[in-house]
């Protein structure tokens, strides 16, 4: 099933890209909860973490790579930044192509809001 996210990395629907390469794309979340809120999301269509398989490791690996750039280029390597992946209902997964957060520019606070 194509996800709006397959959309974006083709090019084919809007997004404020800031990096693309043959693997990975990364642009800026439509609804961010932090000063920088990026999405990196694997080219290939991957629905959830779930999903991986071993001949997606490079690219998997790809994936921080180019999120410890963006944080540089974005000024938040020194301060700090978290990376979070949700995975299917309970970690609130909306968009089933498998993406990776990229929050910073503030102190982001305790990991999870709530607590059981
Ligand atoms: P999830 O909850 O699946 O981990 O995160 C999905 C994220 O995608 C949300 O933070 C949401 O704001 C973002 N998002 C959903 N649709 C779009 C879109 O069409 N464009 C962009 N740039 N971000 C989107």
């Amino acid at each position: 099933m194509t996800t709006i996210f397959s959309k974006i990395a083709a090019g084919d629907i809007p997004a404020d890209i800031v990096f693309q390469d043959d693997r990975v794309t990364a642009f800026k979340d439509i609804n961010p909860i932090a000063p920088i809120h990026i999405l990196i999301i694997p080219n290939k269509e991957i629905p959830t973490v779930d999903d991986v398989t071993e001949a997606d490791e490079q690219t998997l690996g790809h994936m921080f790579v180019v999120a410890r750039k963006i944080a540089r280029d974005l000024g938040i390597a020194e301060s700090g930044y978290r990376l979070l992946v949700n995975c299917r209902d309970d970690a609130g997964q909306e968009v089933y192509h498998l993406h990776m957060h990229l929050l910073g520019g503030r102190s982001l606070g305790p990991m999870l809001a709530h607590r059981d």
